[in-house]
């Protein structure tokens, strides 16, 4: 919809009966940098920071395309609230070094589509299935309701995330610790076409996760999935039996980015708090996938991770329940109490979303296998790894929504430029 709202005369083609993508199910987190809104609350943010925090955040260096975006989120963010969008929350980071802000903005789908020109044509329940292709130029789309000729074809059919074929086949994650989510989209599509049309692929094992599985396998052969929320009834430690990060933040990118930066890493817990928060059908199978000890020493030795690290962190612990605050934001209350006998196993990955996919230039065009420019062909948002793939390093950041408007926006620039229009 981005790129539509500034390419009149276009046709939008939703396979779903509404348009909006998997935005509207979200909480619209969105990132920038140097808003007003960090500026009311004293946080000193800027393009140079953001820089200096990419590799703490995303685990790799900021890409080009990163330093464009980060220099062109506040406009994404001031043309937003030119539409009418209002950012109403704001959260910190939970790793950074100096504060970062998010804000979350409801109704990104609908401010975007009522910001569509009154000639852009919106075709719900129109899948494209297929490129129409010419002299190594795209020529339209074909759907199930016949071929649409286009001069101009922009993909924006989203990430991949949600196909269990994609993600094992793009990762090297071990089978049990990972899954996939069952909202609607993020399909794979666009992974399709790049192998149908021998379209180029980038960064497509850069994949944003949550934490919230439990790494044992379930029926489907993906990790179990938590059945309550709340706070994890696990602390996650590396092996030197250290904490990293306040596991309460299990939703975020940044959780799961931690989590192979600091690989390997156990869920630490007790077999009766994990009983509560597994089906109990899938109780049985949790539980011997499990390494379960009589006492923590003997649970360390079995897990390769230091004892005396592991001791001293559950004394640490048990010192903030009654004393303390837990020095990662954690609150005190919601740690795990250790009753019952000491278990632990890996955490297991929520797919969330793609930070690689078609290959793309710094404008959105379309590359083939061998690097070449496929004529008339862009790609947009999830679709292209959140605009250009790489953009989100090794495993993403949240907030990337504010990269799919801004690609959108992008791309229909250059598109106009390149039609003199
Ligand atoms: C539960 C959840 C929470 C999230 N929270 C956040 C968050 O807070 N902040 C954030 O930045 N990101 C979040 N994300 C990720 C974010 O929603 C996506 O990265 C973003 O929506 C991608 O935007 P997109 O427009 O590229 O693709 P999508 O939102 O996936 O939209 C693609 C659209 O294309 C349509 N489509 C697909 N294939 C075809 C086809 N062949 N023909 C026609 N139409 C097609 C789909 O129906 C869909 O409407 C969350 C995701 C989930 C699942």
């Amino acid at each position: 919809m981005a790129a539509a709202m500034d390419l009149p005369g276009s046709i939008v083609l939703e396979a779903s009966d509404r348009v909006g993508g998997r935005a509207p199910g979200s909480p619209n987190l969105m990132m920038f940098v140097g808003t007003p809104e960090q500026q009311e609350r004293h946080i000193v943010d800027s393009v140079a920071a953001a820089v200096e925090d990419w590799p703490i955040l995303t685990g790799a260096e900021a890409s080009a395309a990163t330093r464009a975006f980060l220099e062109e989120s506040a406009a994404v963010r001031d043309r937003l609230v030119d539409l009418g969008l209002r950012f109403d929350l704001v959260t910190h980071d939970p790793v950074l070094r100096r504060d970062r802000m998010h804000a979350t903005a409801v109704g990104l789908d609908s401010t975007l589509f009522a910001g569509l020109p009154e000639d852009v044509e919106v075709r719900l329940q129109t899948r494209a299935t297929g490129l129409l292709v010419e002299d190594h130029a795209v020529v339209g789309v074909q759907t199930d309701d016949g071929a649409i000729p286009a001069a101009t074809v922009v993909i924006a059919s989203g990430g991949f995330v949600n196909r269990p074929d994609l993600v094992a086949r793009f990762t090297s994650w071990a089978p049990g610790t990972w899954a996939v989510g069952d909202d609607p989209g993020a399909w794979g599509d666009a992974v399709d076409w790049a192998d149908a049309w021998s379209l180029g692929l980038a960064y497509t094992d850069a994949i944003g996760a949550a934490a919230d599985a439990v790494g044992v396998a379930g029926e489907d052969g993906q990790a179990v999935r938590r059945v309550v929320g709340g706070p994890p009834p696990w602390i996650l430690v590396d092996a030197s039996g250290r904490r990293f990060i306040d596991e309460t933040q299990y939703w975020t990118v940044t959780l799961a980015g931690q989590v192979h930066a600091h690989a390997p890493v156990w869920a630490v817990t007790s077999d009766v708090e994990l009983r509560d928060v597994v089906d109990p059908d899938l109780w049985a199978r949790v539980l011997a996938g499990c390494t379960c000890a009589d006492d923590w020493t003997t649970l360390s030795e079995a897990i390769g991770v230091d004892p005396e690290g592991l001791l001293g962190t559950l004394a640490e612990i048990a010192d903030y329940s009654s004393t303390r605050p837990d020095p990662f934001g954690r609150s005190a209350v919601s740690l795990p109490a250790f009753t019952g006998r000491p278990c632990a196993l890996p955490p297991g990955l929520l797919a969330n979303k793609n930070f690689g996919g078609l290959d793309v230039d710094p404008d959105g065009r379309v590359l083939d296998t061998d690097g070449q420019v496929v004529g008339g062909l862009w790609a947009v948002g999830e679709a292209a790894g959140m605009g250009v793939p790489g953009m989100g390093g090794l495993w993403g950041f949240d907030g990337a929504l504010s990269a799919v408007v801004w690609s959108g926006w992008r791309t229909a620039a250059a598109i106009r430029a390149e039609q003199g229009r």
